[in-house]
């Protein structure tokens, strides 16, 4: 069986890492294969390294290297480049990078530099951390830049555009969201192999990922959402949201900034024209969709350990084989 997955950082990191060990573990679905579409809106040039946070949370959280109590960064990490980086008066300090961490990023921005592409840049990072021998083709939506920027009120009557990431880890959000302008996203083409990984996948799986800004931007990308459209594979996904609220991170003030309301049945209608099934929380029982077929998961949606992500990552297959609503 082929998967293919869409994915932001934390919360799609640990389904896929759930989903690989429910494969593994069962007969007859050991060899089967998952490629990984990754966001890469949340991308960032800082102290002239590329960044890219999604990408780099599926690396390390696939490859066994995540710092686990954060979900995102290096287990066992340091952080005495970035004293240094203080001592120089060297800005931005809001964003967390270890020592180990930049070893990431600087071997792939001299890759980008020297014309090696994004899509084959992060396949040398995956052989690195192992992903190819377990079955995991970890793609970017694009090779194109593209940045997701807030539009914020500059609390002088104005708006002012900031880069995503200043706003969701320097301001952990608090400042209301107008709305989110993607940068380069109008002219991004998908990156190799991402049409066919949706066409040709016998299960397209949405992990509960941040609608808005991990899952919505990859179908942004132009293509993408006529993929899952055409696909003649079931798709389903797992909802983020618990009674309303994230299980973690911002999305609530996310999905605030779009308009849409802070339920599991709300998420679901971002996803209304091609999604198959949905899986919620007992908490959201009540949720019913048009077109796709609810179920309730047996149990909380929390992927407390690997273990758990691959009851979540089994209950989506079946969810998926059970067919259209
Ligand atoms: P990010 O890029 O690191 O923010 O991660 P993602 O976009 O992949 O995932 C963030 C989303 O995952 C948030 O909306 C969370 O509510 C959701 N999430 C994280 N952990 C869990 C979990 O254990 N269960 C469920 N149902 N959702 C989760
Ligand atoms: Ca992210």
């Amino acid at each position: 069986m082929h998967i293919t997955a869409i994915a932001g950082g934390v919360g799609g990191a640990r389904f896929v890492r759930g989903l690989r060990h429910h494969l593994d573990t069962t007969p007859g679905l050991a060899d089967s294969t998952i490629t990984v579409v990754a966001n890469t809106g949340d991308d960032i040039t800082l102290f002239g390294l590329r960044v890219c946070p999604d990408v780099d949370t599926l690396l390390y959280t696939l490859g066994d290297g995540v710092h686990e109590g954060q979900g995102w960064g290096r287990a066992d990490e340091s952080h005495r480049v970035q004293a240094e980086l203080a001592a120089y008066g060297a800005v931005p300090q809001w964003f967390a990078l270890g020592d180990l961490d930049i070893a990431t990023h600087v071997v792939r921005s001299q890759w980008l530099g020297q014309g090696v592409s994004l899509s084959e840049v992060t396949a040398h990072l995956a052989a690195r951390w192992g992903l190819p021998e377990r079955r995991i083709e970890l793609l970017p939506m694009t090779d194109v830049p593209v940045e997701t920027h807030v539009v914020v009120d500059d609390g002088e009557g104005s708006e002012r555009a900031i880069h995503f990431q200043e706003w969701w880890v320097r301001h952990q959000a608090a400042i209301d969201a107008r709305r989110f302008v993607v940068a380069g996203l109008d002219r991004a083409t998908p990156a190799p192999g991402v049409l066919d990984a949706i066409r040709r996948a016998d299960v397209v799986l949405l992990p509960p990922s941040n609608p808005v800004v991990s899952i919505g931007i990859v179908l942004g990308v132009p293509g993408v959402r006529d993929a899952l459209r055409g696909t003649n594979a079931p798709v389903v996904g797992v909802s983020p949201l618990i009674s309303g609220r994230p299980v973690r991170g911002h999305a609530d003030a996310c999905l605030a900034a779009i308009g849409v309301e802070q339920t599991a049945q709300a998420v679901a209608g971002l996803y209304e024209d091609f999604l198959d099934g949905w899986l919620v929380d007992p908490a959201d029982a009540a949720t019913t969709l048009r077109r796709a077929r609810v179920e309730v998961f047996d149990g909380p949606l929390l992927m407390s350990d690997v273990e758990a992500s691959a009851r979540i990552a089994a209950h989506a297959l079946r969810l998926a084989e059970t067919g259209r609503a």
